[in-house]
């Protein structure tokens, strides 16, 4: 499986997240041993638990909801935070890095599915003006992108939609930014197990994967 989604990949230049949620070591080294570096984990707990004992070269993205007193702990480990998904979240990752002496790399999360339980920003209040004023004062992180999930449906042309409206979103951001912050806005992290084609068609530079590679969640 893990061949005929990096084939998929290809033709789009897009890279693919493993995530490996809920599953074990094993099974992430059995696909690290067959190239893959990129892994996504939603708790922090688990980054924690797994990164120790995983070769150091193994890439850590966060992709679930963070809670702000995990920030710290996750920092040391995680190469890439996807889902900062509100300006308060924001403002403790960039004191936490700024005491670490580090920069971070981070998505931000936005709300494109139809469903109201998904977390990110509401693209329809999300400040657009001004934002590359406000994202240059968080000097210890680099935007580099958007992420977002689609409705659970089988409609596709609706999830088509959203995944276009996460693209339009990207452009919007990526447009007013400064050339310097824009040369790192590059990524959009659409598309899982269930619509990642699709995502590639519309412009995902990340696919996130986990049941197609692991097997189905308990
Ligand atoms: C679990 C999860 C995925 C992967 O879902 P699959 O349907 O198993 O591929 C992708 N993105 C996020 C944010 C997730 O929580």
């Amino acid at each position: 499986m893990l061949s005929e989604i990096l084939q998929s990949c290809q033709p789009f230049g897009a890279r693919l997240i493993a995530v490996s949620k809920t599953k074990p070591a094993e099974q992430i080294q059995q696909l690290y041993d067959q190239g893959q570096r990129l892994f996504g984990e939603n708790k922090v707990q688990e980054i924690l638990e797994k990164a120790p004992i995983l070769p150091p070269d193994v890439e850590w993205h966060m992709i679930g909801h963070l809670q702000t007193n995990k920030v710290k702990g996750l920092l040391p480990y995680v190469a890439m935070i996807q889902s900062a998904d509100r300006w308060d979240l924001i403002d403790v990752i960039q004191k936490e890095a700024a005491k670490s002496q580090k920069t971070v790399r981070a998505l931000l999360q936005f709300k494109i599915a139809e469903e109201e339980s998904k977390f990110g920003f509401d693209p329809a209040s999300f400040p657009f003006q001004g934002l590359s004023d406000r994202l240059l004062q968080y000097d210890h992180i680099e935007f580099c992108g958007v992420m977002g999930m689609a409705s659970f449906t089988e409609d596709e042309a609706q999830i088509r939609t959203e995944f276009q409206s996460l693209k339009a979103i990207f452009d919007r951001i990526k447009s007013d930014l400064t050339p310097k912050q824009s040369e790192s806005f590059t990524e959009i992290s659409m598309g899982m197990s269930a619509d990642y084609q699709i995502a590639l068609e519309e412009g995902a530079t990340l696919i996130r994967i986990g049941s197609l590679l692991f097997g189905s969640r308990h």
